[in-house]
């Protein structure tokens, strides 16, 4: 990632890292694949109209003219779509005419919802060179395979499978949409094993996968005793993994690599974890900047993804703001060997979803998995922060666990927020996703400004 303003370490042959070189030397070529969607954005696409002045110019590296233009958010998306962000000098009339690009809509809350011209051939690409920053997703993607997606059905692009339909009608070309409901604690028994029963019938290579979903369903088959297909991986994608998933995952199929894939529908597939379990950044299709925290607001290792789309003339995405954290890869290179572009060690969940200590610094949802998830019995949370050291944190244990487990959930946040942290704990029946189909890890209930977060 090259960081925002090149705050922040930065890879080699990343934009920015060469900033010692002589102008005579040819630029590597990443950097001139990102110089060029930069000039192509700013010339062509109407949205950028009025951020050319802020561009420095041709003559300065790429990092420093991307970190000299304001952030670009869903926002700008909504009301800009389809022709504000088409670089390759067509108009979007055309393209749909041609069939080269459809509007795609993502759900969720106001702020997570847009509007995306979609290049299915892009997409493709982008894809396929993901896959190949993990062996298990390439021996996949790399030939013909089919796949079985299990998410929430307001997840899949313009695809919508809400209600009984069968699976039949479920299933695109060499894609099955398993799920059905909008909460995963609908499908009760019948619908775990009709989920297991279609999974194995129609023996999938991969399954792509919520982890919250997919640790639902694992548990509702352990619980009834039903074997689940093992595909040749499982790449989870759409929400922040939280251990506590993976924990149950692992259980349910041994052996099958769980591959972390981070991306979104504005800008293809980002980020890959690789078989050392860190993430490579997808360098074909995307550039990167992770912009830090500001100085005394949180970990500085820890920023927002910024993406910069590569080589989508109908779909110029420059600093698009995903809405998410992560932290970079600060130790040696990775063992896998694989240097291009950024590393990170985490993603580190929504921005929308931090909380603060009593100090006011931002505590990410990784940081309260980690801290809450090796607990025993804790099957889901839910950190809700009220006031500046005021939480309540909303669990769901299996039957069996002790009572004591509340007072382990809140000496954990404690030790998290800080002496003067005021924790409360109350155990549910269930905990539901949002209207998103996304599940709420943590939060605050009121709102803040993230703007004033970022360096
Ligand atoms: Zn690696």
């Amino acid at each position: 990632m090259s960081a925002a303003p090149c705050a922040g370490p930065r890879p080699s042959g990343a934009p920015g890292a060469r900033r010692e070189t002589p102008a005579t030397v040819t630029p590597h070529p990443y950097a001139a694949r990102c110089a060029a969607a930069l000039d192509e954005a700013l010339a062509a696409a109407p949205f950028y109209r009025g951020w050319r002045e802020r561009d420095p110019g041709p003559t300065r590296p790429v990092a420093e003219r991307l970190a000299a233009l304001p952030v670009l958010s869903r926002r700008e998306l909504r009301a800009h779509v389809p022709d504000g962000f088409i670089s390759g000098g067509s108009r979007a009339r055309d393209g749909f005419a041609s069939g080269a690009i459809e509007i795609v809509s993502t759900s969720g809350t106001t702020s997570e919802r847009a509007a995306v011209v979609w290049h299915q051939p892009w997409w493709d690409a982008s894809l396929r060179a993901a896959a190949r920053l993990n062996p298990a997703l390439e021996a996949v993607y790399g030939g013909a395979y089919r796949e079985a997606v299990l998410t929430s059905p307001m997840c899949t692009g313009n695809l919508c499978h809400v209600g009984e339909l069968p699976a039949a009608e479920r299933t695109v070309g060499n894609i099955l949409f398993l799920n059905q409901e909008l909460d995963p604690a609908r499908w009760g028994e019948a619908g775990a094993r009709r989920m297991a029963a279609e999974l194995a019938a129609f023996r999938p290579d991969v399954l792509e996968a919520d982890p919250a979903y997919l640790a639902a369903l694992a548990r509702a088959c352990r619980h009834a005793g039903v074997a689940l297909h093992r595909p040749r991986c499982i790449a989870l994608t759409y929400e922040f993994p939280s251990r506590l998933h993976l924990r149950e995952i692992r259980r349910a199929f041994p052996g099958v690599p769980a591959v972390s894939s981070y991306g979104s529908t504005e800008t293809g597939h980002v980020f890959i974890e690789c078989e050392a379990g860190r993430l490579h950044q997808n360098t074909a299709t995307c550039h990167v900047e992770i912009q830090p925290l500001r100085a005394g607001r949180g970990d500085p290792r820890v920023g927002r993804v910024l993406v910069t789309t590569l080589g989508n003339p109908w779909f110029a995405l420059l600093r698009f703001d995903v809405g998410d954290l992560a932290r970079l890869h600060d130790g040696p290179p990775c063992e896998c060997g694989r240097g291009d572009g950024l590393t990170l060690a985490a993603i580190e969940g929504r921005v929308r979803d931090l909380t603060f200590d009593g100090e006011g610094r931002a505590v990410t949802v990784r940081q309260v998995d980690d801290a809450l998830a090796a607990i025993e019995g804790l099957l889901g949370y839910r950190v809700e922060q009220a006031a500046p050291t005021r939480y309540l944190v909303r669990y769901v244990a299996e039957p069996a666990t002790p009572a004591g487990i509340a007072d382990e959930l809140t000496a954990r946040l404690r030790a998290l927020y800080g002496p003067g942290a005021e924790v409360a704990a109350r155990r549910e029946s269930a905990l539901a996703p949002e209207g998103s189909g996304k599940y709420r890890l943590a939060g605050t209930v009121g709102e803040w400004n993230p703007e004033e977060l970022f360096a």
